[in-house]
């Protein structure tokens, strides 16, 4: 089966709200005029249910199959925030919102779950029950783990959850997957090394924070090259060095380090936080200072369950032809926590050769939207099939 033809007839309807969304982009969990944009266009298609204010501002939908003797639920998610970026694409429909972006194509997953939604509820071809999951802040606000806070898995019976999301580089409709960790934990460290400011001249009347800084940034590297099982993953990336001086003459009191810890196990996560944190306590100490970390968890490892992979990737062998092997990713993504609450997959779409998500240039490509539509209705349809 290769797409769906009712997604050909749609193409031009589903790219103008895409692009509508994309010249109206909100962040975080600012997503007001999308999320009324989304529940208008999920009553408007017919959804059984539509229910607005879960995780804030996410939207969540019923559409009912012809029968239910199965009980199963199904959810489908796609997120609809957008990035803290100024738009350099040049489109006619780029972002008329200064400093706001829709630089990782949230607008395309939005419009193809809009897109899917419309005719799962005209052909209602399945037997079962499908939410679809609309989530705000995916972009480290956390929308997924607030809707989950809010008991959204278990207030619509979910069974099962399956995420997309378009990738640059891929080509425009293939698709990739892999199962087990498939996107990191994404940590974030504050290290503030207090030490004794004085004269530059005089470094003996001082304990100089910089030069601890500097050990401390070299050392954190040995998390990676000497803590680590080298064939296990972690990334130590320190990404700011702010000094209480700027003087030439002035050896700071104070300096304070920034940074992220990316990992793919629970293991490695707990042994980067507790080696990041005597790393720097010790090498401060072993100068003479002090060194306060804070130590801020971010999301958990994105883990495709394995059955749920596999029909994921049986279903976009058949909208496509093919299903390649992901690889690792290093970024983080919020559809891991309703992967803890539930088993499902996440599976990436092929964007193209375009530029990379988050860079000024991107734009989601809507030659991808059949292909990701189809891959929602063929997930329900063979899970969930007819009675
Ligand atoms: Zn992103
Ligand atoms: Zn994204």
């Amino acid at each position: 089966m290769p797409v769906k033809n009712r997604f050909a007839e749609l193409h031009d309807d589903i790219t103008a709200i895409r692009r509508d969304l994309h010249a109206h982009p909100e962040i975080l969990f600012d997503t007001h005029r999308t999320s009324q944009i989304v529940a208008d266009r999920l009553t408007a298609i017919g959804c059984d249910e539509v229910t607005t204010g879960i995780g804030r501002t996410g939207v969540v939908g019923v559409i009912k199959g012809k029968t239910d003797l199965s009980g199963k639920v199904i959810g489908l998610r796609a997120d609809m925030d957008a990035l803290p970026i100024t738009e350099a694409t040049g489109l006619d429909y780029a972002s008329q919102t200064p400093g706001a972006m829709h630089a990782c194509g949230h607008d395309g997953h939005t419009a193809m779950l809009l897109g899917a939604a419309q005719y799962l509820a005209e052909t209602r071809n399945f037997d079962g029950t499908v939410v679809v999951i609309f989530q705000p802040a995916e972009e480290g606000g956390g929308g997924g783990r607030e809707m989950c806070e809010d008991g959204m898995m278990d207030r619509w019976n979910i069974d099962e959850v399956y995420g997309m999301h378009n990738w640059p580089g891929r080509p425009v409709g293939s698709f990739a997957i892999r199962p087990g960790a498939f996107f990191a934990a994404t940590d974030q460290f504050d290290v503030v090394i207090e030490g004794k400011g004085g004269h530059a001249a005089k470094p003996q009347e001082t304990v100089d924070s910089t030069l601890i800084a500097a050990h401390c940034v070299t050392a954190l590297q040995s998390i990676a090259s000497r803590n680590a099982d080298p064939v296990d993953q972690v990334v130590v990336s320190v990404t700011s060095i702010e000094s209480s001086s700027k003087a030439y003459n002035v050896i700071a009191q104070r300096v304070h380090l920034r940074g992220t810890v990316r990992t793919m196990s629970p293991g490695m996560r707990a042994l980067a936080e507790q080696r990041l944190v005597a790393i720097c306590e010790g090498t401060a100490a072993t100068f003479g200072a002090r060194a306060d970390v804070t130590y801020h968890k971010g999301y958990p490892c994105m883990v495709n369950h394995d059955d749920q992979t596999a029909f994921a990737a049986d279903v976009a062998r058949a909208v496509s032809g093919d299903c390649a092997e992901a690889p690792l990713v290093m970024g983080g993504e919020d559809f891991a926590f309703m992967l803890e609450e539930r088993p499902g997959a996440y599976i990436l779409v092929g964007n193209g050769d375009t530029a990379s998500v988050h860079h000024p240039e991107y734009n989601f490509n809507d030659d991808a939207i059949p292909a990701g539509c189809s891959w929602w209705a063929e997930i329900v349809e063979r899970r969930m099939p007819a009675a």
